[in-house]
């Protein structure tokens, strides 16, 4: 074959998209998630942040994303957040209202947020009604399980990118679980993924803290932002010893999701287009005006 009909050719595939990219072009930027959290109250949600600072790092090496964890929640207040991708509450949300405006800046800028847990715990939502009553849409904590334990939880909706690929129904890891003064089912915003299957209850182990009917849900997004909240996040402990005694990663059907949902959030997957909405906040290669290096931010443990 001559040099010039080859040139041809691999001029004809390039235009035909045939042409394969060198491994390196092809492989997508690591996407950047920030973790924020206290890491001081209490044992169960401490124990879940250790878990969780050493656990992302290892997923994100094989799963295309950056961690890096911080409990300078002034990040959220001065603008250095807004060089990652995904910010994750791992165990409180922000208190000041620097910081409080900083985060709902950085949210309807296109960020993108995942909670677990505590973040969504308040009661007084009044206090932060963007956060809580938008946002969140839960409102007010109005009870909880104890003790921890698994809950059969059924998947609502399969056409999220981050439950797609779940079964109906999957054991989640072990957890203490809340509800809410707002029944999210009333608002159009919020798209419940999951929520208690009936085959949990009676859901806890103490009679006058456990579940016995009733619509619980819990993880869901927020149509009008990219967001995802789940309510695990509480290991089990044995408070005598500080011994932990469950690991909210031990359900590998909840680790898809978690994963799954972050490559959404960092804009790897893409929403269906039966979600699109007019409120949709800027997809992250349109916002993109993070900078190539995130401005430092001091990690700890
Ligand atoms: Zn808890």
């Amino acid at each position: 074959m001559s040099c010039s009909l080859w040139s041809v050719l691999v001029l004809l595939a390039s235009l035909l998209g045939l042409a394969t990219t060198s491994p390196a072009a092809a492989e997508a930027q690591p996407f950047r998630v920030l973790a924020l959290y206290h890491g001081t109250w209490d044992a169960a949600h401490i124990s879940f942040v250790r878990e969780a600072n050493a656990w992302f790092p290892r997923a994100g090496a094989e799963n295309g994303f950056t961690y890096t964890a911080t409990t300078d929640w002034n990040v959220l207040a001065d603008g250095r957040a807004e060089g990652y991708d995904v910010v994750v509450f791992l165990d409180d949300a922000p208190a000041s209202p620097g910081q409080r405006a900083g985060f709902e800046r950085y949210m309807r800028g296109g960020g993108a947020w995942l909670g677990f847990h505590v973040a969504a715990f308040t009661t007084q939502s009044r206090d932060w009604s963007w956060y809580h009553d938008e946002f969140l849409g839960s409102g007010d904590f109005r009870s909880n399980t104890w003790g921890p334990t698994t809950a059969r939880l059924r998947v609502e909706d399969h056409a999220h990118p981050s439950t797609a690929h779940l079964p109906a129904g999957f054991t989640s890891s072990v957890s203490e679980w809340y509800s809410w003064s707002n029944d999210l089912r009333d608002n159009p915003d919020i798209d419940i993924l999951a929520s208690v299957d009936p085959s949990s209850f009676p859901l806890g182990t103490d009679p006058d803290q456990t579940w016995y009917d009733g619509y619980y849900p819990l993880v869901w997004t927020n149509s009008r932002y990219r967001m995802l909240y789940a309510n695990f996040g509480h290991n089990a402990m044995n408070y005598a010893t500080g011994t932990t005694l469950s690991s909210t990663f031990a359900s590998a059907t909840q680790n898809r999701w978690l994963l799954d949902g972050l490559k959404w959030l960092g804009g790897v997957t893409a929403r269906p287009p039966a979600d699109a909405s007019p409120a949709e906040p800027l997809s992250r290669s349109a916002r993109h005006t993070a900078p190539a290096t995130p401005p430092p931010i001091g990690v700890d443990g």
